[in-house]
């Protein structure tokens, strides 16, 4: 049974795992930099230990210490939380021969997943569409240029090793091609450490719907309905919601039988995502599945009454899913907002320094999933999220209008965030008509004045 966790991450995420722990009556303990030392949930954890220094590579990536720390501390088991060392099989590998459970997949199956080429593959063999493209990573300039011929422009060149939206680039003809192989190749190199690449056809405007899925070691898997996540900027989501305005009960059934296809074919266990493009014609096609929690998860949570960091813990814990795929029903609609700490007006950069005031919404159908408070100061080192905005009701029209009651009420002096955008976002006809692709947030910041 495990009785204390260690907390291997930062910010709001680790504020969440804090508090499923307790409800759970697990013990925690928080590892933490020089630099979140009055982070809350340090101050929330049961135990906390000082890793090291502000940069990540001196801290929350330092597998070694976290590693120490859990011995130190007795800990039975380590969340990863999102980002970080999540999707870090070694690391896992390594919790697993130090006899700590990691809250996750099996390493292999981190690993395998991890590189997207082969991941594509996997699943195709088990009849999962995939985007039409190379047929794993290319060996050279000329034959991704074939490639991408025998595909026809456009084409999106992507690191196997890719996350984040890095390493991908889009490229029109021939002419651009060489260009954007090389950047896609160096970005991944710096970014991942490894500049494999591979080609895909680039989908025009379609949306980016994913399915949650759990899955126990007893050889239960199941979806837990899926997520839009189609307002992104550069490649990373701003908004996210459920049920998906363009999905029908028929192409959600097909998609969720997929999704569940693709994590048996991974021989997945615990908490993952299927990520899925789907066309203009309602044609979708895997692109990817991570193999941990997502920053989005609340939104499942609010939809379907599952608490999935308890469940993630569960599964660790090798119990059975109590519950079948007839048992899931998607009661309710709930929209996510990412509040970052950046200036919309000013090409999105980051805004760090210091809240003055923080009060956030409340009332009914509101969550704030959020390590903020009145005098933080938001570190530089890290991304710029600083918290979550779920509103949830009986349908979208109630989760929008929440959303934007719950904006205008929300206060955060002192820096800029991303609240006045997404509060536009609220109020747009595009978006509130269900009509947002990938290419949305483009257009409306067109659009804006
Ligand atoms: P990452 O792991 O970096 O997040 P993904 O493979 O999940 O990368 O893709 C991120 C986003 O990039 C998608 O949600 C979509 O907007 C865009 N994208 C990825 N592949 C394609 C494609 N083949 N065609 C069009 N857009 C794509």
């Amino acid at each position: 049974m495990i009785q204390k966790i260690l907390i291997a991450n930062r910010g709001e995420i680790a504020l969440r795992i804090v508090r499923a722990c307790r409800e759970l009556g697990i013990k925690t303990l928080a590892v933490y930099s020089e630099a979140d030392v009055q982070s809350l949930h340090v101050q929330l954890a049961d135990e906390a230990i000082c890793i090291g220094g502000p940069r990540s590579s001196d801290s929350y990536l330092r597998t070694d210490r976290i590693i120490s720390a859990a011995e130190i501390a007795d800990v039975d088991a380590i969340h990863p939380g999102y980002g970080f060392l999540s999707e870090n099989a070694k690391f896992a590998e390594q919790c697993e021969s130090c006899n700590i459970k990691f809250i996750g997949p099996k390493s292999k199956t981190i690993s395998m997943m991890g590189d997207k080429a082969v991941a594509k593959s996997t699943v195709l063999k088990a009849g999962v569409p995939t985007v039409p493209g190379s047929d794993g990573p290319v060996a050279s300039e000329t034959e991704a240029v074939k490639i991408a011929r025998k595909i026809g422009y456009p084409v999106i060149i992507k690191a196997v090793a890719g996350g984040g939206g890095r390493g991908m680039r889009i490229a029109h003809n021939d002419v651009s091609f060489g260009k954007e192989y090389h950047s896609a190749r160096n970005e991944a190199e710096k970014a991942f450490g490894n500049g494999d690449v591979y080609i895909e056809k680039y989908i025009a405007n379609p949306r980016h719907i994913e399915f949650q899925i759990l899955a126990d070691s007893h050889g239960k898997t199941l979806h837990l309905g899926e997520r839009d996540c189609s307002v992104q900027r550069r490649h990373q989501k701003l908004v996210e919601e459920s049920p998906s305005p363009f999905l029908t009960p028929d192409l959600r059934k097909k998609m969720g039988k997929a999704a569940i296809r693709a994590a048996t074919a991974a021989g997945y266990e615990n908490a993952g995502t299927i990520e899925f493009l789907v066309d203009s014609k309602g044609k979708f096609y895997f692109i990817e599945m991570n193999t941990r929690i997502q920053v989005e998860h609340p939104v499942t949570e609010e939809v379907t009454g599952v608490d999935l960091i308890k469940e993630q813990i569960r599964i660790a814990n090798g119990e059975k899913l109590d519950f079948d795929q007839s048992d899931i029903k998607f009661k309710r609609h709930a929209i996510e907002c990412r509040i970052n700490a950046e200036d919309p007006a000013r090409n999105f950069i980051p805004s760090p320094g210091t809240i003055g005031l923080y009060y956030a919404p409340g009332g009914h159908g509101v969550r704030v999933d959020s390590h903020a408070y009145s005098g933080y100061q938001i570190p530089t080192h890290y991304d710029s999220m600083i918290g979550k905005l779920i509103c949830y009701g009986r349908d979208r029209k109630t989760a929008l209008e929440r959303s934007y009651r719950a904006l205008s009420e929300y206060i955060i002096r002192g820096i800029k965030t991303t609240i006045p955008l997404h509060k536009a976002i609220m109020s747009d006809p595009v978006f509130i008509e269900g009509k947002a692709t990938t290419g949305y947030m483009e257009e409306f910041m067109n659009r804006m004045p």
